[in-house]
């Protein structure tokens, strides 16, 4: 059996970028929902008693996306919260010169993550990743995330409108300004890069 992995702070701690209603209607009620429908999907399945990992990867070739698409969000989720804090943080000097190289400053980095985060039509995440020791930023559609395409995770924004609808209604850019520039969680970010 799955559980909902702890929340890393209150729920009114990203606030006012992210309120305190829709932390809690979106990590006690969506992500909740995606750990009651994983362990109602692979109870009995010869998929049961392994990883989370191991389940994303062996779902993701069934015909029936009903798994894979629960699976993968328990761990997009996980990974979300993650990659936000209340508190202030910078990239890692070796994060920082990547981006650099990557993207030509921190600005050239907020623009591509932006384009990626509000280009996506529909439901979906936006991802900074390391792909072979370079960062890229890339987005995925529906539950779809990088680990199931190669590439290493840093960060990621969910850009379903269950992520920013109260606070900002149709104003995805705006929330995804807000993520930019006061959520990112640098520490988070800067170990995965070392880990990449
Ligand atoms: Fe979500």
């Amino acid at each position: 059996m799955f559980k909902l992995s702890p929340l890393p702070y209150d729920f009114d701690a990203l606030a006012p970028h992210i309120s305190e209603a829709t932390l809690k209607v979106h990590y006690g009620k969506h992500h909740q929902g995606y750990v009651d429908k994983l362990n109602a999907a692979v109870e009995g399945t010869e998929l049961e008693g392994t990883s989370l990992e191991e389940i994303i990867q062996a779902a993701r070739e069934k015909p029936d996306q009903g798994l894979f698409n629960n699976a993968a969000q328990v761990w997009n989720h996980d990974f979300f919260w993650k990659s936000m804090s209340p508190d202030d943080s910078k990239p890692s000097d070796d994060l920082a010169a990547a981006i650099e190289k990557a993207f030509g400053d921190t600005d050239g980095f907020k623009k591509a993550f932006k384009e990626a985060a509000t280009g996506r039509f529909g439901s979906g995440w936006a991802w900074l990743v390391a792909d072979s020791g370079t960062l890229e930023v890339e987005s995925t559609g529906n539950a779809e995330l990088p680990l199931a395409l190669g590439s290493v995770p840093l960060i990621c924004c969910d850009v379903w409108e269950h992520a920013y609808y109260l606070d900002y209604q149709n104003r995805r850019p705006d929330f995804v300004d807000a993520f930019l520039d006061h959520l990112i969680d640098w520490d988070f970010a800067s170990r995965n890069w070392q880990a990449a």
